[in-house]
């Protein structure tokens, strides 16, 4: 569960984009996710024929722990689609990411009154 890896996340926030220069790009998702959820961050490639997978897990943890609780970028999908007679193609799906964790105690300010 998200509480267990990370117990201080309240919400964490995964924005995926897909870029497909050879076809048409699969829609936008947005994931958001609570503590009680699973800590699962291995996205599987939109593209149907592909067997590719996206393995977010070190990306948010360095998002978390990084001091803007964000992270930005870009992956590639190293899957292969069918190609044209019987061949495999590789899918090269990019997938453009934005992920912001909200922390508890986010919101408490930190400056000291006075
Ligand atoms: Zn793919």
């Amino acid at each position: 569960m998200l509480r267990i890896a990370f117990p201080q996340v309240e919400q964490l926030r995964i924005e995926l984009s897909f870029l497909d220069a050879s076809s048409i790009s699969p829609a936008p998702q947005v994931h958001t996710l609570y503590p009680p959820a699973r800590a699962f961050f291995t996205y599987r490639c939109p593209h149907s024929d592909c067997g590719g997978e996206f393995d977010m897990a070190d990306i948010v943890r360095t998002a978390v722990s990084d001091g803007t609780h964000e992270a930005r970028g870009s992956l590639l999908c190293t899957g292969a689609r069918p190609g044209e007679k019987g061949s495999k193609r590789a899918c090269e799906l990019r997938l453009v990411y934005a992920i912001s964790a909200h922390l508890s105690g986010d919101c408490r300010s930190r400056i000291a009154v006075g």
